[in-house]
This record gives C-alpha cells, structure tokens and sequence, in this order.
C-alpha cells in the first residue's frame, strides 16, 4: 500500500481530536463504566499468552481489595444495567473463559482468601472430561463459595462461523441444560468463545433464554449497553500481565477504549503499520 502523507496527517488530526475527548469524559465518573475482567489461565507453568501467574493474579486482588473494589455477580450487573439497580462502591465482575483446573488449584483459594465473587464460563463437553478442565464437583464446590458457573458452549465453536442455526442453538441451549443439570442453578449468561458473535448470534442466543451475553471487546459497560455484547477489560493478550499494566487496563478504560476502536480502524481501513504505533498496555 502506497503512503498518503495527506491520509496521515489527517488520520493524527482524527486521533488526537478523539484522545482528547476521551480523556475529557474520563473524568465522568459516569463514563468509567462497570469493569468486567476476563481472565483464562491462572499458573505458574504455562507461560502463554491466556495465562497469569499466580502470584500476579494475586498481587491484583489484593490491588481491588485495598482500592475498595467490590466484587458482583453477572446478575447484580445485568440488574444495574437495565434497571438501574444499585451496585455497591466501586464494582467489579470477575469473570475467567473456559474452566481450566488451574481457576479451582490456583484462583479459587485466593479468591477465598479475599472473600471474592467470580464468574466461571464452562465449555461443558470438556468438564469432568479432559484433565486440564474443572470437574462437576470442584464446580459444585466453588458454586458454594461465591463463584458462579454460566455457558461458554459445549464444545467451543466460534458461534458466527457454525454455519447453521440448528447448530449454535444446540451449542447453546445444550450448555445451558448441562449447568443447570449438574449444578442444579439457572444459567442466565453466556460468554462468546473468541469473542466470535454477529446478529444471527444474537436473536440466537435470545431464543435460548440467555439474559447477556459477553465479548471480548475492550472497554466497561454504561446503563443502556446492548446486553447481548457486553465489554469485558482482557487481562491476557500478552506474555507479561505485570500489575501496572492491570491498573492501567482498570483505570483508563474510556481512553484505551477510544484507542482500541482507533487501532482497529486503522488496521482495517488506513494502514495496519501505522496501527502498531498505538500501543495499548
Ligand atoms: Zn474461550
């Protein structure tokens, strides 16, 4: 693609118009937003780009405890959302996609240790199947310990890419039976697996009797927000989650949001070389 210095420089202009826009309504507590965070892995041993350390992902627990986060429930959130319900100080969702062994070994006990609620997504065809995967009685077990279980499909197909109805239908609603079956609760929540939804997706997902829904689009949710695509904050994406990169992902979401939308603009329309000059932590 050949370089248009015109483009460019408009393209800066664009940018530097929107950062200081979002950087004026980040000071509205309003524009802040709910902060849900996505986690995956948590261990000491797979050093990838879904895993955090242990004694990282401690290290930010102890941050929201000290900073007077309360931790909530998909439901108080969706209730805040559409209804307007009110939340305590400071909330927070905590949520981990695809029920690895590792959230009951190594997050749960620390949870504990913070009397923190999470939120667990289950691919249910692999629990209590692969070794890797949290089991129905270590999921009972953190169900009566504030951690609540909801659908992340049977068996982790991208659910835009199925390529019939019948299909993600059956991922989904399947899902749902399974939960509710084994850990005798109803399933209202569903997180996309790779954040893979479109329309279709959607209606889909409201005809199996799903409240919200959860991508993996960077940002917080504001009252009013399509509950069918709820941001979430990823604390993955890279190999190194230090804790100033959590508290700047926690804090700074309506600029990073801002930015994020940029980058993906850019790389889909202007440039994706120019993209990689905005650097999101
Ligand atoms: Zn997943």
């Amino acid at each position: 693609m050949r370089f248009n210095m015109k483009k460019f420089i408009l393209g800066l202009i664009v940018v530097s118009i929107l950062l200081c826009i979002s950087l004026l309504l980040a000071a509205i507590p309003y524009y802040q937003g709910i902060p849900v965070l996505n986690y995956h892995q948590i261990n000491d041993s797979a050093h990838n780009a879904l895993t955090v350390t242990t004694t990282q992902f401690e290290a930010q627990m102890k941050y929201l405890a000290k900073n007077g986060y309360h931790t909530i429930t998909p439901s108080e959130l969706a209730d805040a959302l559409e209804n307007n319900a009110a939340l305590p100080e400071k909330p927070v969702l905590i949520t981990f996609d695809d029920g690895y062994l590792d959230n009951y070994n190594n997050a749960f006990p620390i949870l504990k240790r913070y009397n923190m609620k999470a939120t667990i997504f289950l691919i249910t065809d692999y629990v209590s199947v692969y070794p890797n995967y949290l089991t129905w009685d270590k999921a009972l077990e953190m169900q009566e310990n504030q951690i609540d279980l909801e659908s992340h499909t049977l068996s982790h197909v991208e659910l835009s890419k199925t390529g019939s109805a019948t299909e993600t239908l059956h991922q989904l609603t399947d899902s749902k039976k399974a939960i509710e079956w084994h850990l005798k609760k109803k399933v209202d929540f569903l997180a996309y697996p790779c954040g893979s939804y479109d329309d279709e997706t959607i209606a889909l997902v409201k005809d199996a009797g799903y409240r919200a829904a959860f991508t993996v689009q960077y940002g917080a949710n504001k009252p009013g927000a399509q509950m069918y695509a709820l941001d979430r904050i990823p604390i993955f994406g890279g190999n190194s989650h230090t804790l100033l990169r959590f508290k700047l992902r926690l804090n700074c979401v309506p600029v990073l949001s801002v930015l994020n939308h940029i980058r993906t603009y850019m790389i889909r329309n202007i440039h994706p070389g120019l993209a990689a000059f905005i650097i999101l932590p």
